[in-house]
């Protein structure tokens, strides 16, 4: 046990919360719409900071929302892993160079170069630390891995004009979620390769693996409760994953 102790790398989690979350309509972002009397990013913080995995964390932030992100947030529930909050980008893998740039600038201590970055959706409150264990499993046998589910739908491939087109054999299609979990050195020379690009067309993390450094990227479970919360319908549904949540804890202390 003491051995694997010591053999753990060290793992950093980048908490991306920069989205605007348009789709949300909401007139703040989405990530700090508050469900059971915390805001939405609250959730995955905690997790990551009871985790016995994470070691570290990288907060990336809408601009200018630095001072309220560790006022209200950082500070007010005690992140202590939290070692940087930096402004975000235009785009979600802008937001994840800024977070990956701090690693590479050497900002954190200096196992983390050579250690996992856990990249991770703020909006995103249901990981926990079986996923977490997952992830750290598997990312350590396969260098580059993400959450994921089957799909549970039928997916149809269509065309410019909505004609389906094909229909690929379900047990290979999986539906992608965070944490997208790498060794940090893969995942940094993958971000700057791509980001020397003219034009960029990825949208996770894995992608830019998978084109850049031609290297294969495992899935592994994450859960059906993992969501994201993109819509108000997202809210009802994470409001009432919480709701149960609670009440099998009251259950648990009777
Ligand atoms: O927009 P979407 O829901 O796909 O965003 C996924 C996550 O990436 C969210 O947590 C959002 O805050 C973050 N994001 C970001 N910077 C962007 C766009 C999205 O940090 N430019």
């Amino acid at each position: 046990m003491e051995e694997k102790r010591n053999k753990k790398k060290h793992c950093t989690a980048i908490v991306l919360s920069a989205g605007q979350g348009k789709r949300m309509g909401a007139p703040i972002q989405k990530q700090y719409i508050e469900i059971q009397g915390r805001p939405i990013i609250y959730y995955s913080l905690h997790v990551f900071e009871e985790s016995n995995i994470i070691d570290d964390m990288i907060l990336v932030v809408g601009h200018g929302q630095e001072d309220y992100v560790y006022d209200e947030i950082v500070r007010k529930y005690g992140f202590s892993k939290v070692r940087a909050i930096v402004p975000g980008g235009k785009e979600r893998y802008d937001s994840v160079w800024n977070g990956l740039k701090i690693i590479r600038n050497g900002a954190l201590c200096a196992k983390a170069g050579d250690g996992y970055v856990f990249i991770h959706d703020g909006a995103r409150p249901f990981v926990d630390e079986v996923i977490l264990e997952r992830a750290y499993d598997t990312v350590s046998r396969h260098r580059a891995c993400v959450a994921g589910m089957p799909s549970k739908d039928t997916v149809k491939i269509v065309d410019e004009d909505g004609y389906a087109v094909n229909t690929p054999e379900r047990k290979y299609v999986w539906n992608v979620q965070t944490p997208q979990v790498f060794e940090t050195k893969l995942i940094t020379e993958a971000y700057s390769r791509m980001m020397r690009k003219e034009s960029i067309q990825v949208t996770d993390d894995a992608m830019a693996v998978e084109l850049e450094m031609q290297v294969p990227v495992k899935l592994f479970e994450g859960s059906y409760m993992n969501i994201k919360i993109t819509t108000p319908e997202d809210l009802e549904t994470a409001r009432s994953f919480l709701k149960k949540r609670s009440l099998v804890k009251v259950n648990s202390t009777l």
